[in-house]
């Protein structure tokens, strides 16, 4: 149960939002809007004398309702769905629903940011796709990333925080915090397991950063995607062992 003074803790509504921003999903009210814009997309497709789409145009054309029912003409709702999503499916962009996609993502990512509750996800910059150890990871090494991503660890200072544990700090340095970044970057009992990674990265030019070790590899060229991903996923495998995360 989370309290309001653990705000960097994230809210259980956030958090499942966050593993859907995770998989590049959307909620289910934009998965709904996506498809209201989508299936006027394929409507507007049809040939001109299509009875669909010409039904579409006409109900398009009338003045936007403003109170809603069940004999709301679906042209109505998909206006008002366009407003919201500053988003017409008259638009030619080459990959129309890619697109759609990463406007719902876009919405939902910046829906979550304005959330009291998203103190940690505001330090990660989540894009509107899969993060890619979703898509690259195999499950045991997924899981961990995720946990340290989206503060769900079992490291000290998170449950401390979740007033499961009686003191924030790292077992092995004495009043130091055991937080994710102190085990990725700082954390002495590590030091030979980073120096492996870190070394790993720096010979191909990847970024040594929090999002990189946990699973975010957007700034690295595809080619070193594989070496960067064997690399972190030992690292954390390494801390998983002395410190399940
Ligand atoms: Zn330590």
């Amino acid at each position: 149960m989370f309290t309001p003074s653990s705000l960097s803790v994230l809210a259980p509504h956030v958090h499942r939002l966050a593993v859907f921003v995770e998989f590049g999903l959307p909620n289910l009210r934009l998965l709904h809007e996506e498809l209201v814009i989508s299936y006027a997309y394929r409507l507007a497709s049809q040939p001109h004398d299509h009875l669909a789409r010409n039904l579409l145009a006409e109900q398009y054309a009338l003045p936007l309702q403003t109170s809603f029912d069940s004999l709301t003409p679906f042209g109505s709702h998909l206006k008002q769905v366009e407003a919201r999503w500053n988003f017409d499916h008259t638009v030619h962009v080459p990959a129309f629903k890619r697109a759609l996609r990463s406007r719902a993502l876009s919405i939902q990512i910046e829906q979550l940011l304005k959330s009291p509750f998203s103190t940690i996800l505001r330090k990660l910059s989540l894009k509107p796709w899969p993060c890619s150890y979703i898509k690259l990871d195999q499950r045991p090494v997924a899981i961990l990333r995720s946990r340290l991503r989206l503060n769900r660890n079992h490291l000290n200072y998170t449950q401390f925080r979740c007033k499961l544990v009686p003191s924030p700090h790292c077992p092995s340095c004495p009043n130091t915090d055991e937080s994710a970044e102190h085990v990725l970057f700082h954390c002495p009992t590590f030091s030979a397991a980073r120096r492996d990674c870190f070394s790993t990265l720096e010979e191909f030019h990847c970024p040594t950063t929090f999002e990189v070790l946990t699973g975010d590899f957007s700034s690295i060229p595809p080619r070193h995607r594989q070496v960067a991903l064997a690399a972190t996923a030992e690292l954390l495998l390494n801390i998983n062992l002395h410190r399940p995360i």
